[in-house]
């Protein structure tokens, strides 16, 4: 496999205070958004990709001030740099498997997931190849050997809490069903929700051990509800209302159809 010979992180800013960042060299399946918000007192960073490379020192010009590094869920693809942060913030219900040494799991070659998590995968209409990075972040790295870092957060956070930044304001949302720990973060002000794994304009997954289709279900009913314009996702491109509840509706009919 080559070596990646530019930077292992991409970035645009999609707004006055809002980065995007991802990693171009990981498959679509798990390359996640990163979300950056520059806060008067303090930024917000949601999710941190997969950890193979310090997002912590590559995107060091963006953390100037105080960083609150939060995660959406628990999963690989979400939480791989979240350890390199001081101050963690992550759902109750995701700290015992961000703090556990090898809960968190993931891989980044096709047949190092288990059989039953790689068919839930291929049945919600993923491809995945072989080997999920194209190109290795430096000459020698062993992607058999990747793992992500456990860490406990520092602030444990539940559904109506409040991420304060200064001159805005986020209103956590529990949101179970991809995974218990689930949660999006609400500013009502700006109408902005980034939604994490909850929901993304792509195939949804509900089909893990530690999903729940009840309880994904009634956060479909909760988020189409909700007064945002824009949702940005865990995955794949941002979206505004309508399509919110296009996702929601398609969500909850496919459950029935079962
Ligand atoms: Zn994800």
């Amino acid at each position: 496999m080559k070596v990646s010979t530019g930077d292992w992180f991409a970035r645009e800013r999609v707004g006055d205070v809002i980065w995007r960042l991802w990693e171009p060299s990981v498959d679509p399946f798990a390359r996640c958004n990163i979300w950056f918000v520059r806060g008067r007192d303090r930024s917000l960073l949601v999710d941190t990709g997969l950890g193979v490379v310090s997002l912590h020192d590559a995107a060091r010009d963006l953390f100037e001030q105080p960083t609150l590094a939060l995660a959406t869920h628990y999963h690989f693809d979400h939480t791989g740099s979240l350890h390199e942060f001081s101050e963690r913030l992550a759902h109750k219900s995701g700290v015992p498997y961000l703090a556990t040494p090898g809960a968190i799991g993931g891989a980044l070659r096709r047949s190092a997931f288990p059989a039953a998590v790689l068919d839930m995968y291929l049945t919600a209409g993923y491809e995945l190849p072989e080997e999920l990075l194209d190109a290795l972040p430096e000459a020698g790295y062993d992607p058999a050997a990747y793992e992500v870092q456990s860490c406990a957060p520092t602030r444990v956070l539940d559904d109506g809490d409040v991420v304060d930044l200064g001159d805005r304001a986020f209103e956590v949302l529990h949101l179970p069903g991809h995974s218990p720990d689930s949660i999006g973060l609400y500013d009502h002000e700006s109408r902005t929700l980034f939604s994490g794994d909850a929901v993304y304009d792509g195939p949804l997954l509900d089909g893990s051990s530690d999903s729940d289709v009840d309880a994904y279900v009634r956060t479909m009913e909760r988020l189409r509800e909700l007064p945002v314009d824009v949702v940005h996702g865990g995955h794949e491109p941002s979206f505004g209302r309508e399509r919110l509840v296009e996702l929601c509706d398609g969500y909850i009919e496919s459950v029935q159809a079962r």
